[in-house]
């Protein structure tokens, strides 16, 4: 079958690919394959009751389907150069900026209208964290919220069902190069189009690593992120949540000169258990809707570890790390943070006597046993650091969630269009190691939409 634009992967890259090249363009066809299942058939069997912990479902309805990742995420969309990826070194900071705001203008128009804007703008939170050692990075973030978030992806489905053919539950198995043109095979046959765009995020990075293989597609791997997802009553971070919603705070430690920064802050939210490739993970998230609010806040605490010759296996070094979390805990694992100091581990009766109720069932158990002591010592030093801007961080019954792990895909060699060597094989995306964000993920795909359609254009 034909097709003039083949979307490999429906996550916010594909969606806003597609999106913008119907704006661009006129009778394009278009197909868009995705592994998972449409928006309203994705459902987490997890309900703290019946299944309480992943049963590791074929394809994870968290990961993947219409929405990718970003789906039941928090919705925070951070309008930012400083993090969430490395797209501007691609296509230049103004523009990168440009479109993350296109997108957040579009996202507005299809349901998110209403939602805050914050900023980090002439805060005093700023001399605050450098008069602790902290850094605050500067950025606006748009807190969609996860149920604003659904809904502005419902619209946008809607909005395209009839004029792009979506495959749900036909993950591509290959992409080769034919004759002007690729062929994709699927479970439901081949397709052809003259341009293609892959978009697979995360957990499409094991295929994407397959793919550039085969396709002699050069690559570059040598970071992953590691720490633990810390959980705290909401009032002892309403200070920065109130004005900032989410505070991307680094810390230099003074053992090891590490970098370790707070990540995808959730104030009322809930902590989830997350499934890449079979691995369990801890993330978490948040409602718009004040109904849904918990007495928490959750954040992550990553340590970036970069590796350098002779090893490559960043990904693998932070699976192994994960899967031993998975095997003492059967799962994600929960820890006191009085308890790690003590150097005891949390029993379920130390955590049920705690003043913090987890908002996650996972297993009470010793983190000390799970992450490297550099990297655990790290995220103590900077939980002691927060407590001098946010005091209670460092209280007994703060709550470390274990294992966190931000794998960074490969990154794939791409120029500024983000083009393969190929002509007209674009990778876009977490998939494509440059972003690791919505907003930057979402702007990537509008680049190269942009492109194609110009290319289109002008072959008219
Ligand atoms: C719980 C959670 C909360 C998050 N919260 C935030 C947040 O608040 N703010 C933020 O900026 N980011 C957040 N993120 C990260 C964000 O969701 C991702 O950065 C973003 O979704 C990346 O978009 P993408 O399109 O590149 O990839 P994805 O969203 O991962 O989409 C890729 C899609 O490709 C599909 N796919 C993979 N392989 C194939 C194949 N071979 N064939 C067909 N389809 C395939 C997958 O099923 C998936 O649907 C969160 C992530 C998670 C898991």
């Amino acid at each position: 079958m034909n097709y003039d634009v083949i979307i490999i992967g429906a996550g916010p890259g594909g969606i806003f690919s597609a999106y913008e090249l119907l704006h661009k363009t006129q009778g394009l066809r278009i197909a868009v394959f995705e592994l998972g299942n449409p928006l309203e058939k994705r459902h987490c069997p997890i309900d703290g009751v019946r299944v309480k912990n992943c049963i590791h479902c074929p394809t994870c309805a968290i990961m993947n389907g219409f929405g990718g990742a970003g789906a039941f995420s928090d919705g925070k969309y951070n309008i930012t150069n400083q993090f969430g990826g490395t797209l501007h070194q691609h296509i230049g900071k103004t523009e990168a900026l440009e479109l993350m705001a296109y997108v957040d203008k579009i996202n507005l128009e299809n349901g998110g209208a209403g939602t805050k804007l914050y900023s980090t703008a002439n805060t005093a939170i700023k001399t605050l964290c450098l008069q602790n050692k902290l850094h605050l990075l500067d950025a606006s973030v748009r807190h969609l919220g996860t149920d604003k978030n659904y809904v502005v992806l419902e619209n946008l489905y809607r909005l395209m069902k009839d004029r792009v053919d979506f495959y749900f539950n036909t993950p591509v198995e290959t992409v080769r190069q034919s004759e002007n043109g690729y062929t994709v095979t699927t479970k439901r046959g081949e397709f052809f189009a003259k341009y293609c765009i892959i978009s697979v995020g995360r957990s499409g990075s094991k295929w994407m690593e397959r793919v550039s293989h085969e396709m002699k597609i050069p690559t570059l791997s040598n970071r992953v992120d590691i720490g633990v997802r810390v959980e705290l009553p909401a009032a002892i971070f309403a200070h920065l949540t109130d004005e900032l919603y989410e505070s991307k705070i680094v810390y230099r430690t003074e053992k090891c000169q590490d970098l370790v920064r707070t990540f995808c802050m959730n104030p009322h939210g809930a902590v989830v258990s997350e499934n890449t490739n079979g691995i369990v993970t801890v993330n978490g998230h948040s409602y718009e809707d004040p109904e849904k609010h918990t007495e928490n806040t959750n954040f992550a605490l990553l340590v970036a570890k970069h590796f350098s010759h002779p090893f490559t296996d960043s990904t693998g070094y932070a699976e192994s790390i994960a899967r031993l979390s998975n095997m003492l805990g059967g799962g994600v694992m929960v820890q006191r943070f009085g308890d790690l100091i003590r150097g005891q581990r949390s029993t379920p009766s130390r955590i049920a006597e705690s003043f913090t109720t987890p908002t996650l069932a996972a297993t009470p158990g010793d983190l000390s046993l799970v992450i490297p002591k550099r990297i655990l010592d790290g995220i103590i030093e900077m939980i002691y650091a927060l407590d001098k801007i946010a005091p209670g961080t460092a209280n007994d019954d703060t709550l470390l969630y274990g294992v966190e792990v931000k794998f960074y895909n490969m990154e794939v060699e791409l120029d500024e269009k983000l083009e393969t060597l190929y002509p007209n094989l674009f990778v876009i995306g977490d998939g494509s190691g440059v972003t690791h964000s919505l907003s930057h993920a979402s702007a990537s795909g509008v680049h190269v939409a942009r492109t194609i359609a110009s290319r289109l254009n002008t072959a008219d």
